[in-house]
């Protein structure tokens, strides 16, 4: 009875500060787990070289130009606007006619404190199953809005082309995972359309493996910026971006690759930030160069660099279809519970939280709460799962299903870390960042 009136009073406390602060999350970053992973099994982490080799075949110019085409009459396609409506509708068309299975998710969202409008829209959702019981997603996407004045060719147009390419090309085949098409709108607001996709996705469970993001491909005015391509990956992932580079190689391309790793705690420049920010794995694709012409007038078809799109398209479109049926040697770890953007009381969820203005996530926990983990991989192979608190390690966990109860004193923001390690030597990590209140005094 003693401990219900403590949280009573806690639950108080909890109310005003988050009426009254906009506090900010302590990060500690852990700096001794291995990034980098030499025990690449090759035999494993290519597939049906022939069937690769035909769907790069397929993936050509005068289909990426079509829709490209397609999509420029419709600009500006600024979301909210007629023409942004229509380019929606154009896309819905596109996947049916392809005999995808699709879907609209309409969204609400007011922008954020640098842009303080309420937005609508339309996420269009095209879904080529697995051809058996496997639940694991795949999802590419681009965003079909554009900023007011611009045609956005290839802000992101290209990104839209080769998104409804690989769907035209890849409902042609089979795969052993499920990978679902996504155009989104409000991109260019804030990335309205996939925040509100992820956060669905998430609230929903859904085991979605990576996020292909595909905004501005199709840019390239000299012989050596044909040859640049920019692939940023977020660190658990970072293994299959080795595998691209090798696959650029196979398959001769030969481009330039530059990468780098992407934060899932700093905001970014395209939606792959939607799904990173939940602790999904992203791959983000850029054309090499920086484009003078983006958000003006001349971002159009004529400044564009058409074989170059064509070119990435392939590589990005073969990379995908790489992984929809590879044999993962890998490991993906997700904290289950507490799920972010929750209410916890007690070691139960209680609500939903609404965003905060300052667009972070935000979790309370209050009182003492157990932290689920789930791991993605031949769980055989896993070896163990560590907690971390603030970057430091609080307990290990060997065996399935991996939990850690924290009960430690604790109050306002703080990290919790957890890594996973598989018999092979490599990890991964995922973590929340969670304003505490448990006036407990645990271990
Ligand atoms: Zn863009």
């Amino acid at each position: 009875m003693k401990i219900k009136i403590i949280n009573l009073i806690i639950l108080i406390v909890t109310c005003f500060f988050i009426i009254n602060t906009n506090s900010t999350a302590t990060i500690i970053k852990i700096d001794n787990f291995s990034i980098h992973d030499n025990n690449l099994n090759f035999f494993s982490l290519y597939q049906d070289i022939s069937k690769i080799s035909e769907i790069i075949q397929l993936v050509n110019e005068s289909l990426l130009l079509g829709y490209l085409e397609d999509l420029v009459e419709f600009s500006p396609r600024t979301t909210g606007t007629f023409g942004c409506e229509k380019a929606g509708e154009y896309i819905y068309e596109k996947f049916v006619d392809m005999g995808i299975e699709t879907k609209i998710y309409n969204w609400e969202s007011f922008g954020n404190k640098y842009n303080p409008r309420f937005f609508r829209g339309k996420s269009i959702e095209a879904t080529l199953k697995s051809n058996n019981k496997n639940e694991e997603i795949i999802i590419f996407n681009a965003h079909y809005d554009s900023v007011k004045r611009s045609p956005g060719a290839d802000d992101d147009g290209s990104g839209v082309a080769a998104v409804l390419a690989a769907a035209f090309v890849l409902s042609k085949f089979e795969f052993n995972r499920t990978i679902k098409f996504l155009c989104f709108s409000g991109e260019e607001e804030g990335l309205l359309g996939s925040k509100n996709y992820s956060k669905y996705v998430y609230e929903n469970d859904d085991t979605i493996l990576v996020e292909f993001n595909a905004d501005m491909i199709g840019y390239a005015d000299t012989e050596e910026d044909e040859n640049k391509f920019r692939i940023y990956g977020t660190q658990d992932i970072d293994w299959y971006v080795d595998v691209i580079e090798n696959l650029n190689i196979q398959y001769d391309f030969n481009f330039d690759i530059s990468r780098r790793i992407l934060s899932e705690d700093s905001s970014g420049g395209s939606d792959y930030y939607s799904f990173s920010r939940y602790g999904y794995e992203a791959i983000a694709f850029f054309e090499g160069q920086w484009n003078q012409n983006m958000h003006t007038k001349n971002d159009n078809i004529e400044n564009m660099n058409i074989p170059y799109l064509t070119k990435i398209s392939k590589l990005i479109i073969a990379s995908i279809a790489n992984f929809l049926d590879l044999e993962i040697n890998h490991p993906f770890v997700y904290i289950e519970s507490p799920k972010k953007g929750f209410l916890y009381f007690e070691g139960r969820e209680i609500k939903k939280l609404k965003d905060k203005k300052d667009d972070q996530l935000r979790t309370i926990v209050i009182d003492e709460v157990g932290i689920w983990v789930d791991v993605f991989s031949d769980i055989n192979s896993i070896e163990k799962v560590e907690f971390y608190y603030n970057g430091r390690i609080q307990y290990t966990d060997t065996d399935y299903p991996y939990k850690w109860q924290m009960n430690k004193l604790s109050f306002f923001n703080h990290r919790i870390e957890t890594i996973v390690y598989d018999s092979k030597g490599n990890t991964a990590s995922d973590w929340i960042d969670i304003l505490f209140f448990n006036p407990r005094i645990g271990n």
